[in-house]
């Protein structure tokens, strides 16, 4: 749960970098950093908070420079410690390297473990080091940055895409198995890669395509190029990003976000119809499947939950009650849209079950006869480990019980979650091109303790392999 961008743009990049991490802004709130390369070294500012907090204009006036990469975190590993704000800035010998990285490692204990008994010593407890200490190793010995990133992919497991910038060249590359989003594009001077189209929509820009799983992008001032690193026989594309995380704008692996859910919702009315007087969502999450679901059940779309847009997840309280107070604030329920109503509530998905269940409380308390829960997403039934903040199966409120057992818990008149085979149908991709890890238990990458799915990954000797392709230079 992070964003990256990295742009070349002849006429500077602060200022494009600002814009392209305020609309990624969804995916991270908690730090953000850029870095530029001036020339001559690296100019850098980062800090906690918002984009809007974080960065000034004359502090985006000092990061000059014609190539830069930009980071929004969430930490899923790494604390909340000021030095795991990316991106991560190195120089060795004289060049000067920064990196940004979303995803998770699941290897990252072994790769610390034998690099600190080789010596090495670590500034951060982030897996982004630990791909710019390979990087940085392979790059050192070989001059070759596709060696480098080839090594990387070999040795590193999990989900990730990664921005670097080495001396002003900007390289990026996404796993072999496409699980984290990235995109490239052209903006006028320049070009773009990011987490999610909408970056590149913020500039103006033209969205060019995908970065191919496996795939490194070079990008200087004398263009781009392309190279085939590796090549996996599957695809794991975050089945989540389509859910609840990429914004419903946002066009993903050649899908738009909003048709996807907006399509479930549809399903959602099919799968399990009601009659009730109107359709709401809890917004902004839910709103396209309400949509959906009020189009096809030709039941009024009507809000009945209005939200405080100035409150962001930032707004972290200290206890329970506080936090209860806290979804008051953040989401205000309309009286006159619910008394002695019978109300369908779409939501995205439900994590722990106290935001639903503190929710169709205060729409009861505001005169809601009755609340039918509709949800986008199948029930959650174990956690991400490939960077998705969802906690452990303990936390997780349908790990361990039955649909109408949330219901009772979360106390609405009914709920139904959407089946798998609708959502795999809604998002387009065969099932095995999907990591459904949170919804099925079965993983696209080995994890100790967990299944791993075999037809998506290749295994030699328990090892995960991914089948690396040559390096075939292809110019676009
Ligand atoms: P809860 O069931 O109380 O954990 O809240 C679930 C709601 O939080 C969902 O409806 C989503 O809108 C949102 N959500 C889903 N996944 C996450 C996540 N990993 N981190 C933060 N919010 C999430």
């Amino acid at each position: 749960m992070c964003g990256i961008v990295g742009i070349v743009d002849a006429g500077g990049v602060s200022i494009q970098l600002y814009y392209a991490m305020y609309a990624l802004q969804h995916r991270g709130q908690e730090s953000a950093g850029i870095s530029t390369f001036d020339g001559i070294s690296l100019c850098k500012f980062k800090g906690q908070g918002l984009v809007a907090d974080v960065f000034s204009l004359s502090v985006l006036k000092d990061l000059k420079g014609t190539a830069g990469i930009g980071h929004v975190r969430y930490p899923t590993t790494g604390s909340n410690l000021p030095e795991n704000i990316q991106p991560l800035n190195f120089q060795f010998q004289d060049h000067f390297i920064s990196v940004a990285h979303n995803g998770n490692l699941v290897n990252t204990c072994e790769l610390r473990r034998e690099y600190e008994q080789a010596g090495q010593i670590f500034t951060t407890t982030t897996d982004t080091e630990i791909i710019a200490k390979i990087l940085i190793e392979e790059i050192t010995a070989s001059g070759c940055v596709e060696d480098a990133v080839h090594l990387c992919m070999k040795r590193i497991q999990g989900s990730y895409s990664v921005v670097i910038m080495i001396d002003g060249v900007i390289y990026a590359f996404r796993d072999p198995l496409g699980i984290k989003p990235f995109c490239l594009g052209k903006i006028e001077k320049g070009y773009i890669v990011a987490s999610e189209s909408v970056a590149i929509d913020a500039l103006g820009g033209k969205f060019l395509r995908d970065v191919k799983p496996g795939e490194l992008i070079r990008m200087d001032s004398e263009g781009v190029r392309c190279t085939q690193i590796a090549v996996a026989g599957k695809r794991a594309h975050c089945i989540f990003e389509y859910i609840y995380f990429a914004r419903a704008d946002a066009v993903m692996d050649g899908v738009l976000v909003y048709d996807v859910r907006r399509a479930i919702g549809q399903k959602l009315y099919e799968e399990a119809p009601v009659t009730a007087d109107s359709v709401g969502s809890v917004p902004d999450s839910g709103t396209a499947y309400a949509i959906g679901y009020a189009e096809r059940s030709r039941i009024p779309f009507v809000e009945s939950l209005m939200k405080n847009r100035y409150m962001g997840r930032t707004f972290i309280m200290p206890t329970q009650q506080a936090r209860e107070r806290a979804v008051r604030i953040k989401l205000n329920p309309i009286p006159g849209h619910l008394k002695d109503k019978s109300v369908v509530l779409v939501d995205d998905s439900i994590v722990r079950g106290t935001t639903s269940k503190r929710i169709i409380e205060m729409m009861r308390d505001a005169g809601a006869r009755e609340v039918h829960m509709r949800i986008g997403s199948p029930a959650i039934k174990a956690p991400c480990y490939l960077g998705v903040d969802m906690p452990t199966r303990k936390e997780l409120i349908a790990s361990d019980k039955a649909e109408d057992e949330v219901r009772r818990c979360i106390t609405a008149t009914s709920l139904h979650h959407i089946s798998l085979d609708a959502l795999v149908k809604a998002i387009g991709f065969d099932r095995e091109d999907l990591c459904t890890g949170c919804l099925t238990g079965c993983y696209p990458v080995p994890i100790e303790g967990e299944i791993v799915n075999p037809r998506q990954v290749d295994f030699v000797d328990g090892t995960f392999q991914s089948k690396l392709g040559s390096f075939e230079a292809e110019s676009s």
